[in-house]
């Protein structure tokens, strides 16, 4: 797919989209590339750094770069470091001021995000916190048991990482629930900081069921998180592999867990089976949309989500002829599952270098930004909120972004 709008022509032919939540978009589209004095005006003391997330960066590196920074209006943007070959968006250091350029334009002032105090501290076992817990995004088992078979994503690199950060980092492939516990207590020390904890880990389908394993660990895990509440649930967001009625139901019965996803990731039955092989191997796409409405039963409407890794299906040879038959495909299977209470939220698909996928481009700017707004469009018309999964929870959906707009 090639681009036909440039960043400005989209906002020229869009100006009800909010201007920054567009450029959020095109940022995560495109990814960014730090100059030598952007890189130099890190306080390596203030600044959190990247390298401990659980997917890589789209230059391969883990380099110390700053792991996010901040808009004017005070949206998030997630950074993925891009070798300047790939065009993305250049954060430079300007007149003193750390600026988002594109070409020879200066678009936006960007400020990177400070780190959490617990950063740098360690839990009584030696772990290090801030390789346990992100902005408060545990990542507990960053091995995905579908890669043993070669059935993982096809755009994912989560095992590919792993070995990496091993190498690279000290980082552990499954983390103690002690420790975790540890370090949510160090890091809810700092008042007014957080406001949810979201957790995500590879898929386990061991057990006496598939994937009772990756229940017991997540309940165990959770119940780690709640010794540092007194409330009967807390704002714990979990994106875990699609678990039947009863998992579902164990889950919910035996934690304090308010909200539930669980990302399908491709909303089209053929695309999946080719890009998701594990899960359609171990769950299967109608039986994985299956159990996303199953989840509204125990959950309730509003506290149920699925992810898409957006502009895979349009880039496929073997997906839609164009982006519209694409997006037009994809809004109506977001729209049946919203009929019955699920709401479905895009990631912009970024290409890794350690992936299938990697030489693959993502979709126009045009694309993300219709279907944003054709995903938020449709919770308005169910009356679905997304307040466990917006810009403040999570900060990496162009579409719940707009949930502050519309
Ligand atoms: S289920 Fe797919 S996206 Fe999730 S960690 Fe495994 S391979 Fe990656």
């Amino acid at each position: 797919m090639t681009d036909t709008l440039s960043f400005e022509e989209t906002a020229a032919k869009y100006p009800e989209f909010p201007r920054l939540i567009m450029l959020k978009t095109d940022i995560h589209r495109r990814g960014v590339y730090y100059t030598p004095k952007a890189i130099e005006a890190v306080d390596v003391e203030k600044h959190q750094l990247g390298g401990t997330h659980i997917f890589g960066t789209r230059d391969g590196k883990l380099t110390k770069r700053p792991e996010a920074f901040v808009l004017r209006d005070g949206i998030s943007v997630l950074s993925t470091p891009t070798p300047l070959e790939n065009n993305p968006y250049v954060i430079d250091l300007i007149d003193d001021r750390l600026v988002l350029t594109d070409g020879e334009n200066v678009l936006e002032e960007v400020f990177y995000w400070e780190k959490p105090d617990c950063y740098g501290k360690r839990t009584s076992s030696g772990a290090s916190m801030q390789n346990i817990v992100g902005w408060l995004y545990l990542t507990p088992n960053r091995y995905c048991h579908f890669w043993t078979n070669d059935d993982g994503c096809r755009f994912c690199d989560i095992v590919n990482n792993l070995k990496q950060q091993k190498d690279e980092i000290e980082m552990q492939t499954r983390i103690k629930p002690k420790d975790v516990s540890e370090t949510i207590k160090g890091a809810l020390k700092e008042k007014g900081r957080f406001t949810a904890v979201c957790i995500t880990s590879g898929s386990d389908f061991h057990g006496k069921e598939p994937f009772d394993k990756e229940v017991d660990y997540y309940i165990e895990i959770l119940n780690s998180v709640s010794e540092n509440f007194t409330t009967n649930k807390i704002p714990v967001q979990i994106a875990c592999t699609a678990i039947h009625k009863e998992q579902l139901k164990r889950l919910y019965d035996n934690t304090n867990i308010l909200s539930l996803t669980m990302n399908i990731e491709v909303l089209n039955e053929k695309i999946f089976k080719i890009v998701c092989p594990g899960k359609a191997r171990w769950v299967g796409y109608k039986e994985w949309k299956r159990r996303l409405i199953d989840a509204v039963d125990i959950f309730d409407e509003s506290r149920v989500n699925t992810g898409i890794v957006s502009g895979v299906e349009p880039a496929l040879l073997f997906g839609f002829k164009s982006e519209d038959e694409a997006l037009e495909a994809v809004i109506e299977e977001a729209d049946k599952l919203a009929s019955y209470g699920v709401s479905t939220v895009n990631m912009v698909w970024v290409p890794r270098p350690n992936t299938y996928l990697a030489n693959q481009k993502n979709a126009s700017l045009e694309y993300y930004v219709k279907l944003s707004y054709g995903l938020q469009e449709i919770r308005r018309k169910y009356n679905l909120k997304i307040d466990f999964d917006d810009y403040r929870r999570c900060g990496n959906h162009p579409d719940s972004d707009l949930a502050r707009a519309f």
